[in-house]
């Protein structure tokens, strides 16, 4: 970036907050996401608002490119600047507002780690349930732009249903305030809707106000281990049928199962084809009668061996195996790629089925593990970016993963987002008239196009396949 355009930045964030060696450019040119690079011109930390507005102003008047980035944990590509221009870093905006206990909010900047958030308000007697796998790294600004959900989102729902207000700042530096500390508000278009879930591309999230719940009192964790994968799949359904909604229903096919054992050596059952982790929270009584009772119902359903933790110690133990899924799998081959299939509860079993066979059929490695009870899968391929013709196989299961997903009345991703990486396959999900409806929102809020250009709308959509299992 030429001096006098660096020096516009320096003037308002202070040259201690902007980045420029080559060593800085290339620490944000990728994400969390495989085989996605590219430089950024300038990496910037403002402290407030008004600082982001000026910020914005500049980059409008000059149209360079702005990529808001939290912890760069996103799994879509969505902060690799492809088109260069500005990465804005919110780790100068990392407190914690206001706790309001008659209201029951709390109010933060989008650079406060999510974990941090729970911590503080349990320590208050309250609960923030969204708990992305991530969120002892990832921040509540990442989190409200990816609706991210997590373990606990059967029963208590994703980020969007705790976002009550936020300060936007446009794509021109204006400062939009949206939402309230209210029960009710239904004055004009859902605009907070819209920005939940829009990843970085409608403009910047610079505050956030948050609904918080009573902590539940007690919690109860289960385990149940099958012979196939229908049987698992019947419990899900059973459980649910019960008209029992645990917090977390967690699953893991054989492949998961073993690489675990292999990496954590805890005794679990290599000849098993799935495991289900239950847990229910609440109060004591109704904890105890619903982790018994679904701990029954898996029995009934063919489970081949069950237990039920004792002690939060026993807890952990038997938490211990999903925890560890994804680093257990991580280490088996030079690159991992963790998707988010997401299918209706009832397809899952066919779903795991169908990604068996595409991971034979392109003659790739993949395990499944997920959230069973919102059949939120992570079919996560094993692979190695250097190898170009095992990319070109892998590219191709995947493609064949979201058809099949969507075929099965789900969608090409659940949690993960967009970003860059899913852009080409997002007609598929919403037709033609959805792009069009979603570019229409765009070129309205953003026409230069400056607010993380590249992302959600592909240059080329992929062309849905003709698959022939047979
Ligand atoms: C190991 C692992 C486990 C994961 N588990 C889960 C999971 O269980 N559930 C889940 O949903 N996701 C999960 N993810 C994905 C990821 O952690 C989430 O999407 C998370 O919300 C991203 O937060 P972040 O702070 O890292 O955001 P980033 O990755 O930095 O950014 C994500 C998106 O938000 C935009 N953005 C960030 N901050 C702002 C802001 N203030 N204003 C406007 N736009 C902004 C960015 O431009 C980008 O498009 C996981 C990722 C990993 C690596």
């Amino acid at each position: 970036m030429s001096v006098k355009r660096k020096d516009l930045f320096v003037s308002i964030v202070g040259e201690e907050n902007v980045k420029d060696s080559q060593a800085q450019l290339l620490a944000y040119s990728y994400d969390a996401t495989a085989n996605f690079q590219s430089k950024p011109d300038l990496v910037i930390s403002p402290r407030d608002t008004e600082e982001i507005a000026g910020i914005v102003k500049i980059c409008a008047s000059e149209q360079i490119p702005i990529i808001s980035r939290g912890s760069g944990t996103n799994l879509a590509a969505g902060t690799v600047p492809n088109q260069g221009g500005l990465i804005v870093l919110f780790n100068n905006m990392d407190e914690i507002l206001e706790l309001d206990m008659e209201n029951l909010t709390i109010t933060v900047q989008p650079g406060v780690i999510t974990q941090n958030i729970c911590d503080f308000v349990e320590d208050n007697g309250l609960f923030y349930p969204p708990d992305p796998s991530s969120m002892k790294i990832s921040t509540i600004g990442g989190n409200v732009s990816e609706n991210s959900g997590g373990l606990r989102g059967l029963k208590y729902g994703v980020t969007k249903d705790y976002v009550k207000a936020m300060t936007v700042v446009l794509p021109d530096g204006e400062i939009l305030k949206l939402g309230g500390k209210l029960a009710k508000d239904v004055a004009g278009y859902d605009l907070m809707s819209l920005f939940v879930g829009s990843e970085g591309t409608l403009g910047i999230i610079t505050e956030i106000t948050l609904k918080l719940i009573p902590l539940p009192i007690s919690k109860k964790t289960g385990i149940a281990y099958f012979n196939s994968l229908e049987d698992a799949a019947e419990t899900v359904s059973a459980i649910i049928a019960d008209k029992i909604i645990p917090v977390t229903l967690e699953f893991m096919d054989k492949g998961t199962i073993g690489a675990v054992e292999d990496f954590m050596k805890i005794g679990l059952p290599l000849d098993a084809e799935a495991m289900l982790l239950m847990e229910q929270d609440g109060n004591e009584e109704q904890v105890a009668s619903d982790i018994q009772q679904m701990i029954r119902i898996a029995e009934q359903n063919g489970a081949t061996s069950t237990a039920i933790a004792s002690s939060n110690e026993e807890a952990e133990i038997l938490k211990t195996g999903r925890r560890a899924a994804l680093s257990a799998l991580a280490r088996k081959r030079p690159t991992t790629i963790l998707e988010d299939a997401t299918v209706p509860r009832s397809e899952i079993a066919k779903m795991v089925k169908a990604i068996q066979q595409i991971a034979v059929k392109y003659d790739v490695q993949i395990s499944t593990f997920g959230h069973a009870g919102d059949g939120n899968l992570h079919p996560t391929c094993l692979t190695d970016v250097r190898d170009e013709e095992e990319m070109l196989r892998v590219e191709q299961a995947l493609a064949e993963i979201f058809h099949i997903a969507i075929e099965l009345g789900g969608t090409i991703t659940g949690e993960h987002g967009v970003g860059e990486m899913k852009a080409p396959y997002l007609e598929w999900k919403l037709g033609t008239s959805g792009i069009n409806v979603m570019k229409g929102i765009k070129q309205s809020i953003d026409p230069q196009n400056i607010m993380n250009p590249g992302k959600m709308f592909a240059k080329e959509t992929k062309m849905r396949l003709v698959i022939n299992n047979g």
